[in-house]
């Protein structure tokens, strides 16, 4: 039975304040002040009712109801209640465009545009020369056709979206030619083919998983046909015995045929990537040069700005895709357009670009200056860890992320964690994985061949600093 007596638990019970009493102590008017009455009220409730069914409980470690220990409990509740879900982290995964931890990060300009429309007004639709109602996508198209060669754009909330309503707009209740090597999925929900039945057209399949001829094209088109689809296969490679149709080979069929060629280019560069030494893409421009009628792709992949959908390409096509009512709930917010336009003006100084567009900053971080954030840091994770891990400082490749440039990688450096009996501790290191991601703002890395690997790619000056003063804690 309990350890403590009736009449003791009544002498405990007799010394508990109403909630009245309390929610009137200064404490608790500070505490409503900050947090609203009904959220307090139900908290010191909640807080009042364990510490009686400890007490009935008969459990011999509760005392009377000690005040002071109170209100630090309900106010630890209330800060932990409040705590934002939605919380940055560092990104040591090594992937720059890390679809699960928000893909692309947006350079200063783009910020402050996004925190004055935030807070002002703004002439989302309003057009300022004629004092009349506007269209949004007045705001971007003349800089997107300019950086594209495309005659007409739009944007909607992401590449998806963009596939969605290109497809619905230009061929429901027709037919769709796609490569069988084409038929991608890209994370999670999106396949081609269950885009293809939601627009309503219907796919037409040709050639084979590694081999496509132009000729399976032609033999393909009818008098159903709506549009040669061109998917760009962003996260995988096939390698071998292929053969694909560019675009340029596509053209003269287009147009000897009359049927449209549509490209969805996924991650979408507007600028030859091969100048910072980085893989070959190609460019938005190119695609419309080499013959494409209308062209898809992300705002937040490897143009480095908020998450979008641009569509570009011939203005009859871009008019029809405008005028669908999916367009409408597809729209993009007053946000995306405050972002993505100082993003797409960075494009016309490219040779600035590796400095202020942060995406290109990241992907083009030199080796060597990875590795002097690396030895920099190793210290401060050397003391958090405990003896039982070592942590070292050693290459490794990070990988540019978003199905963009699957197969290739980005030499780097960070911080290797191993156990330093030379034991492989998978429970261990699984173990300090899980306590860097319960840090204040979490560590995310990778556990993988028996060690911690924190790439620090990601770590730019500011964030190495808070990297650091997080880890040694406050005053050591
Ligand atoms: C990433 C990608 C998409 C989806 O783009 P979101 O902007 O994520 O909606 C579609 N198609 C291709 C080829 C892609 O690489």
């Amino acid at each position: 039975m309990s350890d403590v007596t009736s009449a003791e638990l009544r002498a405990l019970m007799a010394h508990v304040p109403s909630v009245e009493q309390v929610m009137a102590s200064a404490a608790f008017v500070t505490l409503a002040g900050e947090f609203g009455r009904a959220q307090v009220l139900a908290t010191l409730r909640s807080a009042l009712d364990g510490w009686r069914a400890a007490a009935l409980s008969g459990c011999a470690s509760v005392g009377a109801l000690d005040l002071p220990e109170l209100t630090a409990s309900v106010e630890r509740s209330l800060h932990e209640r409040n705590r934002a879900r939605f919380r940055t982290v560092f990104n040591l995964t090594g992937t720059v465009l890390h679809t699960n931890l928000g893909r692309a990060l947006l350079p200063d300009t783009a910020i402050s545009a996004v925190v004055a429309a935030l807070t002002r007004p703004a002439n989302l639709e309003f057009d300022l020369e004629t004092g009349k109602r506007g269209d949004r996508d007045d705001l971007i198209d003349e800089l997107m056709c300019e950086l594209t060669g495309a005659e007409a754009a739009t944007v909607v909330n992401n590449n998806a979206a963009a596939v969605l309503l290109t497809l619905s707009a230009l061929a429901s209740r027709k037919e769709v030619i796609v490569s069988r090597g084409e038929l991608v999925e890209i994370g999670g929900a999106f396949r081609i083919p269950d885009i293809m039945s939601r627009a309503g057209a219907k796919l037409r399949e040709v050639g084979t998983t590694n081999r496509t001829h132009l000729k399976d094209y032609d033999e393909a088109i009818g008098p159903r046909t709506a549009l040669l689809m061109k998917v760009h296969t962003s996260n995988y490679a096939i390698n071998g015995f292929t053969k694909e149709v560019t675009v340029s080979g596509l053209a003269p069929l287009s147009k000897e045929r009359g049927v449209p060629i549509a490209v969805d280019l996924g991650s979408g560069t507007l600028v030859d990537l091969t100048q910072w030494g980085l893989p070959r893409e190609d460019t938005v421009r190119e695609t419309i040069l080499a013959g494409a009628d209308v062209v898809t792709f992300s705002g937040d992949k490897l143009l480095g700005g908020p998450q979008a959908g641009l569509i570009v390409g011939r203005r009859d096509l871009i008019a029809k895709i405008k005028k669908h009512p999916l367009k409408r709930a597809l729209r993009v917010g007053k946000l995306t357009l405050a972002a993505l336009e100082p993003v797409l003006q960075l494009y016309r100084a490219p040779e600035l670009l590796a400095e202020r567009l942060t995406t290109l900053r990241l992907l083009t971080r030199p080796a060597d200056a990875i590795r002097a954030a690396a030895e920099r840091v190793q210290p401060a994770l050397q003391r958090a860890a405990a003896e039982r891990y070592t942590v070292l400082v050693e290459p490794m490749f990070s990988q540019i992320g978003s199905g963009a440039l699957p197969v290739e990688v980005l030499p780097s450096y960070g911080l290797v964690v191993r156990m330093t009996d030379g034991k492989r501790g998978g429970r261990q290191l699984l173990a300090l994985e899980k306590k860097l991601r319960e840090m204040p703002r979490p560590v995310i890395g990778r556990v993988a061949d028996d060690a911690l690997r924190l790439d620090l790619r990601c770590l730019e000056a500011a964030d190495e600093a808070e990297f650091v003063a997080q880890l040694v804690g406050p005053e050591e």
